[in-house]
């Protein structure tokens, strides 16, 4: 896998836990272990939403964590692309009737790849990865779609 030509520097990505059990981050921290090493495609973890252009969310949105999700969001330049990891992100899962929820994810912000599973495995998390670089490039080239 090679990042095409509009994308000419490394995919940077930050991970932010809504309200994740740990279970769908686990997987996320094996995703980049030496076993798949995505750092050799030039996609890394970053410490800062300022320089990403994926954000890589996990886990459905509590009470405390939707002001500061929106801000990190906000915080990031476009173009931009948002993943949400695992079934609690996307519909609330297990914890779908919880009173500490605002919603999944996409209630929040807007989300372009959904990698469902609980927990998603480490190539269902890349798989929504060369979604998200896919649906960058098009950005890039100024399509919305
Ligand atoms: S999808 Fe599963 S592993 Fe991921 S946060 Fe929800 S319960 Fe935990």
């Amino acid at each position: 896998m090679r990042l095409s030509k509009s994308l000419n520097r490394s995919l940077w990505v930050f991970h932010f836990n809504s309200g994740s059990c740990n279970g769908c981050d686990i997987e996320i921290v094996a995703t980049l272990m030496p076993r798949h090493d995505p750092e050799r495609f030039g996609i890394k973890l970053v410490g800062s939403p300022r320089h990403a252009d994926v954000l890589l969310v996990t886990g459905p949105v509590v009470h405390a964590m939707k002001e500061r999700l929106i801000r990190v969001y906000e915080q990031m330049a476009d173009p931009k692309v948002v993943i949400c990891v695992g079934t609690c992100g996307q519909s609330g899962g297990v914890f779908y009737d919880s009173y500490n929820l605002d919603g999944p994810v996409g209630e929040v912000i807007p989300v372009d790849v959904f990698v469902p599973g609980c927990a998603p495995r480490p190539e269902a998390i890349i798989n929504g990865v060369v979604k998200a670089i896919a649906k960058l490039e098009r950005l890039q080239e100024g399509k919305n779609d």
